[in-house]
């Protein structure tokens, strides 16, 4: 994998772009999608935007997401667009296999695989050019990098900016996590700069609750919620029964698993979502305990250090009780930890 600079004295030749990122995208994928997507555009490139699957209503408000093809709708599209693609850039995932049904048509694509991705262990074989960095605090601000060292910040209008703060805010908690550099202050400052305003993206992302979905939250944490004060943590489970109930659609459950972290106490919390085809898991850590490896030894899955996923195929019993097994398994990490 080579790196991007490669590339920039490229950008000014109109090419065929495809811009794709993981399935369920949230914030930052869809906002580092979209973000390039609206950079890329003004150099007179043919650029298509694919999402492996649908995507929560809550992000359509970002300037380009009518246009964004969702894969398993709209394959024939999808696939004529990869097959024409020059280049491919592939955001905020490490692993073909985050794309779902995408993966083997990516994976045998001819034109050129970019990386922009901040997850760990990379499958840097995959990329022709690429920029793969876990000390980022979101795929956002690594377009924003590309943009800047491109030479091309003249470029970054209102559109740009606001899908490039939708991510960095989402993936930093509101400018929390560890990953809050000195960097992505000076890129929201200058994002400032060029106009963006602020208040609507936070509004958009985190004041467009219906009221189905803020009733299905106060289930999860009065009902589906159990604490493990001994090992510090917390896990809600929820049966697929609560997602038929409440109505839930797709990036409605996003976020909760944060919630137990503001227990006092809590190191690492835990979500299990019974979705039927899969048993999709989030997990959530405070300090040194790495959910990346919990995730990838226990639940097929992977993040970062104090973000991660995962998803079983185990009913969701088996799940919950794996879950149990691996708390009770780290007992040593998670019960002596300090503040
Ligand atoms: P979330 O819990 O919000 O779905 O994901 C948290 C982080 O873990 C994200 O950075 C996401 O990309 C990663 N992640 C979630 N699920 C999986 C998975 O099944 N496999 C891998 N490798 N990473 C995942
Ligand atoms: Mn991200």
């Amino acid at each position: 994998m080579q790196s991007t600079d490669q590339i920039f004295s490229l950008l000014s030749q109109p090419r065929n772009v495809v811009i794709t990122t993981h399935q369920k995208p949230d914030g930052d994928a869809m906002g580092s999608s979209l973000g390039l997507y609206n950079f890329l555009i003004q150099f007179g490139h043919s650029v298509t935007v694919i999402s492996p699957t649908n995507w929560a209503d809550f992000l359509n408000w970002m300037p380009g997401t009518k246009n964004v093809l969702d894969y398993e709708r709209q394959t024939q599209d999808a696939n004529k667009a990869i097959d024409d693609a020059d280049w491919i850039f592939c955001l905020d995932f490490n692993t073909l296999n985050r794309t779902k049904r995408m993966e083997e048509k990516l994976g045998s694509a001819a034109g050129k695989r970019i990386l922009l991705d901040h997850h760990q262990q990379p499958q840097v074989d995959k990329f022709a050019y690429g920029e793969s960095d876990i000390n980022k605090s979101s795929t956002c601000e690594m377009v924003y990098d590309f943009i800047i060292a491109s030479g091309h910040e003249d470029k970054i209008n209102g559109a740009v900016a606001e899908c490039l703060y939708a991510g960095v805010m989402t993936d930093t908690g509101s400018f929390r996590f560890p990953a809050t550099t000195a960097n992505v202050h000076s890129m929201v400052a200058k994002l400032k700069e060029k106009g963006l305003d602020h208040g609507p993206v936070h509004e958009a992302l985190y004041d467009n609750f219906l009221e189905n979905r803020f009733r299905f939250l106060g289930n999860a944490l009065l009902n589906r919620m159990e604490v493990f004060y001994e090992y510090n943590t917390a896990l809600i489970a929820i049966p697929q029964a609560d997602l038929i109930k409440y109505n839930i659609k797709t990036g409605d459950t996003e976020g909760l698993v944060n919630y137990p972290l503001s227990i006092q106490g809590i190191k690492l919390a835990a979500i299990i979502i019974d979705r039927g085809e899969e048993r999709k898991s989030s997990f959530r850590s405070k300090g040194g305990f790495d959910v990346n490896t919990f995730a990838r030894n226990y639940f097929n899955g992977g993040g970062h250090v104090n973000a991660a996923g995962g998803q079983n195929k185990e009913p969701f019993e088996e799940v919950v009780a794996m879950f149990i097994k691996a708390m009770k398994e780290n007992k040593d990490q998670l019960s002596n930890y300090q503040f």
